[in-house]
Order: structure tokens, then C-alpha cells, then sequence
């Protein structure tokens, strides 16, 4: 196949736009607050570029805010993304499956609202439901740290903690459930992981995680637990930022390696991207704040042709050097979390 047909390929696959089921745009939009039209000047041009359709927009409050500041920040965050959206045609807050195909239909860039750990409730049940009115449609209970609703897991292959979800971790779980939140289950230790199986009946997903087998610590997904997601019909979107302990080895191949291997336990209907791109607030931080997040969690290994949205043809055009027909691209940029899309919200 020459160049030019692969790229046209690109073109053709991408035409109905890539789903990305993590970004951190949130606390970046709200760190930018002094400034107007952060999400056109920003944010556009790379979405653009790599053909991002969908995006879900995570919430996520800093250990500097908390606990006080909490619900105050998490509503800012959500303040600052409609403020931003009011000011920029080409994206749309969508709130459900028949939204998000008109924001497609009309070539904007539809945009969920996630929250990644539910600090913002305090220990109130009730706010998921507040939360659920302003937009929020996928709901992480756990960062890494321990919160009201349960624990995250450790960057190590063991040592996180052993106990499930809080009393208010499991309301939080069935109030999603009933109100029609996605539960996404990215960052939870393993005995929430499991806990919260026991409390659902819909897809579960885990929208931006990395397969134990390349990358053994328990914030990533052991092959058990894979299966326990594609036997609910769940959708599991791959991290780019966790491919490998080793900065050497985390390349586009072994990004193409985490997609093989949950295809090739639960299959091709429920692996789909949560890039998780990152390098854009790391960038922004102080040194001193990159040697914390080092000792605390890990230090990020970015992908070098992977590393933020632009980059979105690099990942397709590998799919297809790698072999994939078609429709199982089609099914991994962007079919997968279409069906999550249209069976939750
Ligand atoms: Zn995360």
C-alpha cells in the first residue's frame, strides 16, 4: 500500500472523530481561570489535528484544595468548562448517546463531563445527583489517595490497601447505576475493583488504564480483572502514559501491545483509548513538583509520538502497519464507547 492511500485510510477512519475517555482538562481550565478562551487557543488546534471527536473532560481536585475547598474547586471546574464552551462554537457539553451524535453530526467536538475521585461530595450522597444535573456523566470514585468512598491502587504490584468500598463509596456506586452515571473503575484498588461488581449490572468501564502483564503495579488492570469487564460487556480505554516501568520501552508499539492483549481476552468489542494525555500540565509544573509525584506515585513515561491529541494519526496509522482491519479500528477509536454511550446514559 503506498503513503498516500494510508494516510487517505487515516482520513476516512478518522472522518467520524477518535473517542477519548480521559483527559484532564478540567483542573487545567480552572488553573488558566485568569485567562478567556483557553479551550479555541489551548486545546482546538490539537484536537483538530488528530481528529478527536469526543472527549471526557475529568474533574480532579488537588491535595492543596482539599477538604475545604473541595465542592467550591470540582463546582468551578464545571463552571470554567461552560464558561469556555459558551465562548467557542466547535464544542458541545453533551449529557447523552443522541447529544453526543448531534454535537458529532454538526462537527463539534462533544465534550462528557468525568469526575476522577469524588472528593467533591464530601461523605453526601445527595450532590451525585446535583453533580448529575450540571453534566456529569462518568464517575471514578479514587484517585490514587484514599478518599471517603473507598481506595485507590498503589503503583506498586502490591501493598494497596485490602479494603473495599466505604458505606458512601457503595451509595455513590448505586446512585450512578440508577441515575445513569458511567461508573468507571480506572485508579480503584482491587478490592473496590471487585466490590463494585457486586453492586452493578451495567457495563462497567475503566477509562484510561494499562495492562498488569507489561506494566505490574495495581493502579493497572490484572488479566482477571480484564475478563471481568468484558464478561459485563464494559469497554476498557488504554493509558498512554503507563505503557511500561521503562521510558525506553513506552512506545506506540507496546501502546499497541495493551490494545492486542485486552482484545485478545475479552475481544475487540470492549478496548477502546483513554489517552490520559498529561505532558501538557506536567510541563507546567515546578521541579520540585515533578520530584513529588515521582516519590508519591510514579513518574510518567510519555510516548513520544503519543503525547497529545495532534498525535491521534500516529496512533491509527500504527493500528493499520500493525495489521488491524477496518472495522476493528473503527471499533477501538471510536465504536466501543459509542455502545457504552447509547446502553448507560
Ligand atoms: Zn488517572
Amino acid at each position: 500500500m503506498s503513503r498516500e492511500s494510508i494516510e487517505d485510510r487515516i482520513k476516512r477512519l478518522h472522518a467520524n472523530g477518535i473517542v477519548d475517555l480521559h483527559f484532564d482538562l478540567l483542573m487545567d481550565l480552572y488553573e488558566k481561570r485568569e485567562r478567556k478562551n483557553v479551550l479555541a487557543e489551548d486545546f482546538l488546534s490539537e484536537l483538530e489535528t488528530g481528529g478527536i471527536g469526543v472527549v471526557a473532560a475529568a474533574m480532579y481536585i488537588e491535595e492543596r484544595y482539599l477538604p475545604e475547598m473541595g465542592l467550591r474547586v470540582g463546582l468551578d471546574q464545571i463552571a470554567r468548562l461552560y464558561v469556555e464552551v459558551q465562548s467557542c462554537d466547535r464544542f458541545a457539553i453533551c449529557k447523552n448517546y443522541a447529544e453526543i451524535v448531534r454535537a458529532r453530526a454538526s462537527d463539534k467536538i462533544a465534550l462528557l463531563i468525568a469526575m476522577e475521585g469524588v472528593e467533591p461530595f464530601g461523605t453526601d450522597v445527595d450532590l451525585v445527583r446535583m453533580f448529575y444535573e450540571l453534566g456529569v456523566r462518568v464517575i471514578g470514585l479514587t484517585h490514587a489517595r484514599r478518599n471517603a468512598a473507598g481506595d485507590g491502587g498503589i503503583f506498586a504490584s502490591s501493598g494497596s490497601s485490602r479494603d473495599g468500598l466505604t458505606a458512601f463509596g457503595r451509595d455513590v456506586v448505586r446512585e450512578c447505576e440508577s441515575l445513569g452515571i458511567i461508573v468507571d473503575l480506572a485508579h480503584i484498588n482491587p478490592a473496590g475493583f471487585k466490590e463494585i461488581f457486586e453492586l452493578t449490572t451495567k457495563p462497567l468501564i475503566v477509562s484510561h488504564t494499562n495492562a498488569r502483564k507489561y506494566y505490574d503495579v495495581e493502579r493497572n488492570i490484572s488479566d482477571e480483572q480484564i475478563k471481568m469487564i468484558g464478561e459485563r460487556r464494559g469497554v476498557i480505554g488504554i493509558n498512554s502514559v503507563l505503557v511500561s516501568a521503562k521510558q525506553k520501552e513506552s512506545t506506540l508499539d507496546c501502546y499497541i501491545d495493551h490494545i492486542e492483549h485486552v482484545a485478545s481476552l475479552i475481544g475487540i468489542d470492549c478496548v477502546g483509548i483513554g489517552f490520559d494525555f498529561f505532558e501538557f500540565i506536567y510541563a507546567q509544573w515546578p521541579e520540585s513538583k515533578k520530584k513529588w509525584l515521582a516519590e508519591k506515585l510514579t513518574t510518567p513515561h510519555f510516548i513520544p509520538d503519543l503525547t497529545n491529541h495532534s498525535h491521534g494519526r500516529n496512533l491509527t496509522r500504527k493500528l493499520i502497519e500493525r495489521g488491524f482491519g477496518d472495522d476493528d479500528i473503527e471499533k477501538i477509536l471510536r465504536g466501543n464507547w459509542m455502545r457504552i454511550f447509547k446502553e448507560v446514559l
